[in-house]
């Protein structure tokens, strides 16, 4: 690896700002090359883990200053109806992925990073480095760090394995007007996926739901499926029909994946979903999208210029098994329990009776808050 060359991260969402944001504290050139521009609204709950709070403020990039929703319970609804609800251990925030995305992007600006808004089309590379080709430019880098979301043109193009699985889930997400506590975040389940709700910044109610694909396209619609599926839980249906929409229409996003996925492919460091996305219904993905940007920029600021590539590539991917492989495997078992019918109700009612269950459950989950080790600081 050469020292003292410009990073380039692919894509700019959570996961490759925040390494941006690192690295540039560090003292690298870093540029994000990012597609779209900001703000933009994005399919996600908009439940945050507190988790990330102490790296985000190291970073000098508190969201605190956007009054998010401090949210510190959790509900928990079956199809039948019934409900438990817990204190969260650690607790999060709600606030909008549009007004989130800008923050950081703001900040990179602020700290020097470069942004562009190009679209990568191609990656190549060679004993050189890499060379990326973009709607606009060729440009080269000595290392590249994927944090091109969950699925991307360039999955296709690098081959990655889970692309050509099938992937069955599709989400939809708008805001609404209407009455919800600030302080909660509920998950509400339906036939075949669950519905998240908690509020953001913007004093509106974040609906996101997720659902099979094959149950949702039996339907005419959005607002047929929504009405014939999900309003047979009684509190989606008081939800919806005592809210109103205030988007023009709901975001959806199909073709969502949960297989594994290789962390360093053509020696790009994957981080965020790129990586590996957990299950929504774990409400932790951004969480561990920041932590594993954070993995990352501080392997690369202990070795670049030091160590080779390879030894770079292997430390990388043995971290983030080190902190998240257990989590996934265990929110993957947790969503098959959630989201099967007949398995869903006897899980519930056993918290129901056991509801100290329920915040162990979470913590397995989460991570603990993200320290920074005194010789980064
Ligand atoms: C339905 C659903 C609900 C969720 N709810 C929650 C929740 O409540 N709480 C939680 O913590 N997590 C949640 N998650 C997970 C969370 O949204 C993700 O983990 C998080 O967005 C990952 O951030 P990222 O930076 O890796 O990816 P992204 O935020 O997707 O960023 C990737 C960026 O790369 C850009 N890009 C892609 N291709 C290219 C290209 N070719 N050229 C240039 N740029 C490109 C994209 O435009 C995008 O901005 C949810 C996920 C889903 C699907």
């Amino acid at each position: 690896m050469q020292a003292n060359n410009n990073i380039i991260i692919a894509g700019g969402g959570l996961a490759g700002l925040t390494c941006a944001l690192h690295l540039r504290k560090a003292g690298f050139e870093v540029t994000v090359i990012e597609k779209n521009t900001y703000p933009q609204h994005k399919v996600c709950g908009e439940y945050i883990s507190n988790e990330v709070l102490p790296y985000l403020q190291w970073l000098d990039a508190d969201p605190g200053i956007l009054q998010p929703k401090e949210i510190t319970r959790l509900q928990i609804s079956t199809v039948k109806g019934s409900q438990i609800e817990c204190h969260l251990p650690l607790g999060g925030f709600g606030l909008s992925r549009a007004a989130f995305d800008h923050f950081l992007y703001s900040k990179a600006l602020e700290k020097g990073c470069k942004i562009l808004n190009e679209k990568i089309l191609d990656i190549a590379y060679s004993s050189q480095g890499f060379s990326l080709k973009t709607d606009t430019a060729t440009r080269q880098t000595p290392l590249l760090i994927g944090a091109f979301g969950k699925r991307s043109s360039l999955d296709k193009k690098l081959h990655r394995h889970f692309i050509d699985q099938k992937s069955p889930w599709l989400a939809v997400k708008a805001h609404y007007r209407g009455e919800f506590d600030d302080n909660l975040v509920a998950l509400h389940n339906f036939r075949g996926g669950y519905c998240g709700v908690s509020k953001v910044e913007t004093n509106l109610i974040n609906i996101c739901y997720l659902t099979a694909y094959d149950q949702f396209k039996k339907y005419q619609n959005m607002e047929d499926f929504q009405q014939q599926v999900l309003f047979r839980n009684k509190h989606l249906k008081h939800l919806f029909e005592h809210t109103e929409l205030a988007f023009e229409s709901p975001l959806s996003i199909a073709q969502i994946c949960f297989e594994k996925k290789e962390l360093v492919k053509d020696h790009i460091l994957m981080i965020g979903d790129a990586a590996g996305l957990i299950h929504p219904l774990c409400g932790n993905g951004m969480g561990m999208a920041i932590h594993s940007a954070k993995i990352c920029a501080e392997l690369i600021i202990e070795q670049y210029g030091i160590s080779d590539q390879l030894q770079l590539e292997r430390n990388y991917s043995k971290q983030w098994k080190a902190n998240f492989e257990q989590r996934m495997a265990f929110g993957k078992r947790l969503s098959s329990l959630l989201l099967n019918g007949a398995l869903s109700d006897i899980a519930m009612s056993m918290l129901v009776r056991f509801p100290s269950i329920l915040p162990q459950m979470i913590k397995r989950t989460h991570g603990q808050p993200l320290t920074i080790l005194p010789s980064h600081d």
